[in-house]
C-alpha cells in the first residue's frame, strides 16, 4: 500500500514537472504565477518544481517581467542550450548532418554528396559526420542527448531498417551499431516520417493538422500527420507511397513491383528522362538535379520540359493520395523542392483537372521552406522529445 502511494506520488510529480516544463517551453518567458494559472497547479507546487528544473539547468531566470501592480515577477526561460541533438538525413546520394539545440535551432551542419557507395563506405561517411558534430559541439550541461538518423527505407518499431531499395540495403540494424559505437540513445526512422514531423514542428506545416509530406529525392517517400500526430501504421510501415502503382505493367522497380510512382516523378526519373530525351544535350557531364536546374534557370526549354514532366507525374500520385486522406495540406519536400519554379504549374494543373472538386476545398499545396532540412530537423526533434521525457 505505502509503496503504491509513494509510486503514485512519484508519477504525479513527474507528470506535473513535464507539464511545467512544457508550459515554459511554449510560453517562455513566463512567471511562476502565470505557470500556476495556466496549469491549474498551486503556486507552492510550481515553485518547488521550478526549483528542481533550475537546479537541473533546464531553465534560467531573467530580469523582472510586466507587472499588473506591485513587485514585478522574475521571468523563467527554457534553457535550450542545456544539451544538443544530432539529426542525420541519410539519402541515397547524400548525407546531411545537423547539430541542433533543444529548440531545433541549427548550431552546426555538414553535408556530403556521393553516388553508388557500398554499405561500408556509407557507414564510414556517417561516422565521419557524427564524429565531426560531436567534436565541434559547444559544451553544455547534458552534452549530446541523442543521435537520430532518417533513412530512405522501411524501418520497424525496434529501429531495424528492413528494406531500403534505392540503397540496396536489407535488414540493417543501424540502431544497435550506432548505440554501441557512441553509447548514446539512437533513433532510426523513415526519412519521410522524420520530414513530416520536421515540417509540422518547424516548417510550413506548423498551422496544419492533416498533412501529407511528400519527400522527393532519388525515390519518393510519404510521411503522414493525421489529427496533428505522426501516423506510422500498425508496424511503422505506412507511407510507402513511392511504390504505389501508377502504370500497370510499367517500368520494373527495385522493390519488386513495376510501374511505381517514384520511377516517374523522382530525381531518378528526371535523370533517366534527360538521358533518354537527348543523350547529347548535357554530354559534358553526367546530368544531375543541380545541372538540370541551372539549365532551366538559363531558360533551356528541354530542361524546363523535363521538370514540367516531373511536376505532372507528381500530380498523378498526389491526386491518388488526396483521394485517400482528404488532407488540409500537401507539402513537397527534399531535393526536388529546389525545382519548385517549374513543378508548381503542371502539378497544380493536374490536381485542378483530375482531383474531385470537393477534395480541393480547403486544400493547400506547398513546397518545403526548410530547404532540404526537414528530415534532419525532424529526427533531431524526436531525440529531444525523448530526452525531455526522462527529466
Ligand atoms: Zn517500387
Amino acid at each position: 500500500m505505502i509503496k503504491n502511494k509513494t509510486w503514485n506520488q512519484h508519477v504525479v510529480k513527474k507528470e506535473n514537472k513535464s507539464l511545467v516544463l512544457e508550459t515554459i517551453r511554449a510560453c517562455s518567458p513566463i512567471s511562476r504565477a502565470a505557470i500556476a494559472s495556466k496549469t491549474g497547479l498551486n503556486k507552492g507546487t510550481v515553485s518547488s518544481l521550478v526549483s528542481d528544473l533550475l537546479e537541473e539547468q533546464l531553465l534560467y531566470e531573467s530580469g523582472p517581467g510586466e507587472s499588473s501592480g506591485g513587485r514585478r515577477p522574475v521571468m523563467l526561460l527554457f534553457n535550450q542550450v542545456a544539451g544538443h541533438s544530432i539529426g542525420i538525413d541519410l539519402g541515397v546520394n547524400y548525407l546531411l548532418g545537423v547539430l541542433t539545440d533543444l529548440d531545433g535551432n541549427i548550431c552546426l551542419e555538414k553535408r556530403v554528396k556521393f553516388s553508388d557507395l557500398t554499405y561500408e563506405e556509407i557507414e564510414e561517411q556517417l561516422y565521419a559526420i557524427i564524429d565531426f558534430l560531436i567534436d565541434d559541439a559547444p559544451p553544455s550541461p547534458y552534452g549530446i542527448i541523442g543521435i537520430g538518423v532518417g533513412v530512405p527505407g522501411t524501418v520497424n518499431k525496434s529501429g531495424e531498417i528492413l528494406l531500403a531499395p534505392n540503397l540496396g540495403w536489407k535488414n540493417v540494424d543501424l540502431k544497435s551499431i550506432l548505440e554501441e559505437r557512441y553509447d548514446l540513445p539512437v533513433i532510426i526512422e523513415n526519412e519521410a516520417n522524420a520530414g513530416a514531423y520536421g515540417e509540422k514542428k518547424f516548417g510550413v506545416g506548423r498551422d496544419y493538422n492533416q498533412i501529407v509530406y511528400v519527400s522527393v529525392g532519388i525515390g519518393i517517400g510519404v510521411g503522414l500527420i493525421l489529427n496533428g500526430e505522426l501516423y506510422k501504421g500498425n508496424n511503422g510501415f505506412s507511407g510507402e507511397l513511392g511504390h504505389m502503382t501508377i502504370d500497370v505493367g510499367g517500368t520494373k522497380c527495385r522493390c519488386g513491383n513495376d510501374g511505381c510512382w517514384e520511377l516517374y516523378a523522382s530525381e531518378q526519373a528526371l535523370i533517366r528522362n534527360s538521358k533518354e530525351i537527348n543523350p547529347s544535350l548535357f554530354h559534358t557531364q553526367e546530368p544531375t538535379l543541380e545541372s538540370l536546374i541551372s539549365h532551366a534557370e538559363e531558360g533551356d526549354s528541354e530542361a524546363i520540359g523535363l521538370f514540367r514532366q516531373i511536376g505532372d507525374y507528381l500530380g498523378v500520385g498526389i491526386n491518388n493520395i488526396i483521394h485517400a486522406f482528404n488532407p488540409e495540406q500537401v507539402i513537397i519536400g527534399n531535393r526536388m523542392a529546389y525545382a519548385q519554379d517549374w513543378l508548381t504549374e503542371p502539378l497544380q494543373d493536374r490536381i485542378q483537372r483530375k482531383t474531385l472538386w470537393f477534395q480541393q476545398n480547403d486544400l493547400e499545396i506547398n513546397f518545403s521552406q526548410l530547404s532540404t532540412h526537414s528530415s534532419a530537423l525532424g529526427i533531431a526533434a524526436f531525440s529531444v522529445e525523448n530526452f525531455l521525457l526522462t527529466i
